[in-house]
């Protein structure tokens, strides 16, 4: 493209909340096929709250609230602000935890009034070698309604499970619609439950999902897509995300994300929504085309 092309379409794209780093990602994005879209804070708010708090028998769900949100006070995650906050309006007094842990993908871990205490995903349990014993049926049921279900385990055993919903952004089903239009294939990949995922993107239309992510597989489910010759954009707001922003064709960040995604990304949403995406790329393709 020209230099002029390419300053017009940046000067256009800043009126319409799309900041465009450089050329090669506006002449790249116009050969985009493939669109993989990270879930939380992309297609939802990213802004979870507490929704349930269910206690395995012998125990209480003041007692379960109180470990979750006191071991969470240590992490900076998402999931870990919702618990605390949720504690925090049901008036529960948080202690304080030692040897606290974050174990990435997973959840988190530390001693609590002198007792072993974690809190996460299936994964967290299947490291713990335990199972979800009889709170299982209705995690399951839960994580249908789209819900992220985290497990309370103490001393060894199952306490109770804690319950966190996201709501998907407003502008995200006609954005996908959009996108779909744009003759764009939709994955989204994940760090949470694939029946969780499932549910979410049932609702959207999504082509393909793949859950159970850890931060590194994104990168690396891109390079697969990228040697069987397709052209890959990714976009995502998390620090987990960046490598992944940096390792496809295109990089787009949402501007309400982490400061290391924007710095990998190709293009920035300021609005944080994929609305920016649709305009992104009829910028790309019209400046391409105005420059053969
Ligand atoms: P993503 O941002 O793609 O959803 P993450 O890798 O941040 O994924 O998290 C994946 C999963 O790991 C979460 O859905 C949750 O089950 C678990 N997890 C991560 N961090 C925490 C935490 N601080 N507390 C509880 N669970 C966590
Ligand atoms: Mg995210």
């Amino acid at each position: 493209a020209t230099p002029m092309s390419i300053m017009t379409a940046t000067g256009r794209g800043a009126q319409l909340g799309v900041l465009i780093k450089n050329a090669e990602a506006l002449e790249r994005f116009a050969k985009v096929d493939t669109l993989i879209v990270d879930k939380t804070g992309t297609l939802t708010e990213g802004k979870p709250k507490l929704v349930a708090v269910l206690p395995e028998s012998g125990h209480d769900e003041t007692e379960v609230l109180r470990l979750a949100g006191t071991l969470e006070k240590g992490s900076e995650h998402p999931l870990a602000e919702a618990i605390v906050t949720g504690a925090e309006a049901r008036n529960v007094t948080l202690g304080k935890a030692d040897d606290f842990e974050a174990i990435t993908g997973k959840g988190v871990k530390g001693v609590v009034d002198g007792k072993p205490v974690a809190l996460g995903n299936a994964k967290m349990l299947e490291e713990l070698g335990l199972d979800g014993g009889h709170l299982v049926d209705v995690a399951n049921t839960r994580r249908d309604e789209g819900e992220t279900v985290m497990f309370v385990v103490l001393d060894g055993t199952v306490a109770g499970l804690v319950s966190v919903a996201d709501p998907v952004k407003e502008t995200t089903p006609a954005a996908l619609r959009a996108l779909h239009k744009l003759g764009f294939r939709i994955i989204m990949a994940t760090g949470d439950n694939e029946r969780t995922a499932k549910a979410v993107a049932a609702k959207l239309g999504i082509d393909e999902i793949r859950a159970d992510v850890l931060p590194e597989d994104k990168a690396r489910i891109i390079s697969e897509l990228q040697s069987q010759g397709k052209k890959v954009a990714m976009a995502g707001d998390g620090v987990n995300d960046a490598p992944a922003l940096a390792q496809a064709d295109v990089g787009i960040a949402m501007g309400t994300g982490a400061d290391v995604a924007i710095e990998s990304a190709g293009f920035t949403l300021v609005k944080g929504n994929l609305d920016g995406i649709v305009r992104a790329r009829k910028l790309s393709v019209a400046t391409m085309r105005n420059i053969k």
